[in-house]
């Protein structure tokens, strides 16, 4: 997969077209993976770059499976586009704005975690309820490969659960409603929002990926997207292969962001 830092003129003939837009995922993105999620941050410098890049482009809108409010607590501009819970929330004017009628799954997503509760004894497993999703984190257990078994057998067997979606992502399981909505749902919905003519998308797991599709496949119309997967030793080998190009971890998204930061005001 070709390295983004080696095609940087062709970055360039891309963003020749506006309007433009800077679409990015949070954790494993521009947030160092940390060992839970309420540890990670965004770094000043990444801060200081997309609040310019929210300056110079038409649309900056970060996309998460994070509640769209703890996405408003890592980063500080208001100039940005917050769009939480897997597409589920955004945020606007304020305050949380939940995606149609995602509030009838909220007791199934209680249901199922209720259901997996016996994991809890499992030391180091979380469940994050975010309200319009869930989260099963096993990053901190020792055996990760074991304790990701004990999630599936459980969601097999778990009633509620066979009402939700569960996909997998990096030493997580999401729990999602069974409805259209993911980040490349919300991706499209952004770049007709905007109007927008080209956009870059940037991401690292398998949620991702579902944007990466969603910019390729020619649903918005004269629009044309760039998938940038950002890759480390836990990405899925789908973040690789759908993107058009790569970036190695958060660092060099840094780098990138500072050089798009340059090359749209520059224009
Ligand atoms: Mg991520």
């Amino acid at each position: 997969m070709p390295h983004l830092f080696d095609h940087l003129d062709s970055v360039q003939r891309f963003l020749s077209l506006p309007p433009l837009g800077l679409i990015s995922d949070i954790d494993g993105t521009i947030s160092r993976t940390a060992p839970t999620p309420a540890q990670a941050q965004v770094s000043p410098v990444c801060q200081h770059h997309l609040a310019l890049l929210a300056k110079r482009l038409k649309l900056v809108a970060l996309v998460s499976g994070r509640p769209v409010v703890q996405m408003r607590q890592m980063l500080e501009s208001e100039a940005i586009v917050y769009i939480g819970n897997h597409g589920f929330e955004r945020w606007a004017g304020g305050q949380v704005e939940p995606h149609g009628d995602v509030r009838r799954y909220r007791a199934l997503i209680d249901a199922a975690l209720e259901d997996l509760r016996p994991l809890l004894a499992i030391e180091g497993i979380l469940f994050d309820n975010k309200g319009a999703t869930a989260t099963i984190h096993y990053r901190l257990v020792q055996d990760r490969e074991a304790a990701k078994e004990q999630i599936l057998a459980a969601l097999a067997k778990s009633p509620a659960a066979k009402g939700l979606l569960v996909s997998r992502g990096k030493m997580a399981i999401e729990l999602r409603p069974p409805v259209a909505v993911s980040k490349g749902s919300a991706t499209l919905d952004l770049i007709r929002d905007y109007d927008l003519r080209r956009a870059i998308y940037l991401g690292d797991d398998l949620t991702d990926v579902e944007a990466f599709r969603a910019i390729h496949s020619g649903e918005a119309p004269n629009f044309k997207g760039l998938a940038i997967g950002v890759i480390d030793e836990e990405a899925a080998p789908e973040v690789e292969a759908e993107a058009d190009f790569t970036l190695n971890g958060v660092d060099q998204v840094e780098q990138f962001l500072g050089w798009l930061a340059e090359a749209v005001g520059s224009a």
